[in-house]
């Protein structure tokens, strides 16, 4: 048997390994399941010490990192919380926290291009990120030379920075528009030949890559906890810690019980919660002005995969999970209140998280000697700013997403780029 195998969520039927939907077609997400069916953590850097439950056959040894979960003493102090683990993704050196692009999409970023090798594609990576994606999957391309076609809304320009002089894998595409927008570009791009796309919610190498901040803390504490608290935009990250947890419950050393999904979003920029809540999947009335004044705009996502089978809809459920609209003053509190208690500065989007765990403490939707793990997606940029020199990477372009060239100049500035 492989290390690994890839099904249909609907019909478990299995599909080529580098497939990203079913071949009968149906709407449902693919999952791995591992030839292992005990974890056992490997003596290898960064992400790679969860290998085996990991789709991939070798590893890019340089510059990744993983989740550092820890018990928190003093914001569980705040609330009297006995049982508060902080699975931490970023820069933060007196915890061996070495997420160098200071968020978790790191841990999406490594698997999918090592799964790329492998897959022997020669084609230009096309992403689209609002910036931390970008800042991620820049840097593993800077590591290993993967071409790579970036596409960023204009106003998220600021986030893509990277601790790599030499960004010439790089060919970064500001786009005069919203995050839809610059999917939508990608989209069309990606499906031209000499492009590829990551795949997204889609890829398999994503949601394991994720699901190993449940993994490091199942792993750190002994057990699955009762809750996880995680901000989203798409919900990917929801959708992986439910699939990692299914994982460690086949296991069988970590308990029965899967934990419960607290999953959050910035009001009014939530369609997750509209969904949810209203079980409202109409087109988004609420939302034509987001991400306009969000408090983090990586947040918002206008096709999250919701309904998709295995998707979010299905991991709340499975969980019986909860959404939280937070809005921005809350999260300004809960970002102040951890940065002071903890130690360590956060990302915006991370606070969205702590805002929700605070807000389920007051509802009652958990109690305080519950085993919680919150995930704090971001952090640590301030702190690595201070250690490290960040290079902004230069555009190479802008195009609007009204341009109806605007495709054609994107395929023909890639190309060129990256002409051998
Ligand atoms: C992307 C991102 C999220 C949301 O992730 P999902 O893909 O929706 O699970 C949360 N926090 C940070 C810092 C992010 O970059």
């Amino acid at each position: 048997m492989h290390k690994y195998s890839v099904r249909c969520a609907l019909c478990g039927e299995i599909q080529d390994q580098m497939s990203l939907r079913c071949s009968k077609e149906h709407d449902a997400l693919l999952r791995t399941s591992y030839e292992n069916p005990q974890i056992i953590l490997r003596n290898l850097p960064g992400i790679w010490k969860f290998y085996d439950w990991l789709p991939v056959k070798g590893i890019i040894k340089e510059g990744t990192g993983k989740t550092i979960t820890y018990k928190s003493e003093a914001f569980a102090k705040e609330f009297c919380l006995s049982h508060l683990y902080i699975a931490f993704n970023g820069y933060w050196p007196e915890k061996n926290a070495s997420m160098m692009t200071c968020t978790f999409k790191d841990l999406e970023a490594f698997p999918t291009v090592q799964r790329l090798h492998e897959k022997q594609d020669k084609n230009i990576m096309v992403v689209a990120s609002a910036g931390n994606t970008a800042r991620a999957f820049a840097h593993v391309c800077c590591i290993t030379g993967q071409p790579l076609l970036l596409l960023v809304p204009q106003d998220s320009a600021h986030r893509i920075w990277t601790l790599h002089e030499d960004t010439s894998c790089v060919c970064l595409i500001t786009v005069k528009g919203d995050y839809y927008n610059a999917i939508e570009l990608a989209s069309n791009v990606a499906s031209r030949e000499g492009f590829v796309s990551e795949g997204g919610a889609k890829n398999v190498a994503r949601r394991d890559g994720m699901g190993t901040v449940m993994l490091d803390a199942a792993l750190t504490i002994k057990a699955l906890p009762m809750h996880y608290f995680q901000a989203v935009g798409s919900g990917t990250g929801g959708i992986s810690a439910w699939e990692a947890s299914m994982r460690l419950v086949q296991d069988g050393r970590f308990g029965k019980v899967l934990p419960r999904l607290h999953l959050a979003q910035n009001i009014p920029c939530a369609p997750l919660v509209r969904m949810w809540v209203a079980a409202d999947v109409s087109p988004d009335v609420m939302e034509v002005n987001c991400p306009k004044d969000m408090y983090d705009d990586v947040l918002f996502n206008r096709k999250p995969p919701y309904s998709v089978i295995g998707g979010v809809r299905d991991a709340l459920k499975a969980t019986e999970g909860r959404m939280y609209g937070i809005d921005n003053t809350s999260a300004a509190h809960a970002q102040h209140l951890f940065e002071e208690t903890e130690g360590i500065d956060i990302n915006p989007a991370a606070a969205i998280a702590v805002a929700a765990l605070i807000k389920s403490l007051e509802i009652g939707a958990i109690d305080p000697n519950d085993t919680i793990v919150l995930n704090i997606t971001g952090g640590g940029i301030k702190r690595l700013q201070r250690d490290y020199n960040t290079y902004s990477i230069v555009p190479d372009m802008n195009v609007s997403a009204n341009d109806p060239e605007a495709e054609l100049k994107i395929v023909k500035k890639a190309t060129e780029k990256f002409k051998r």
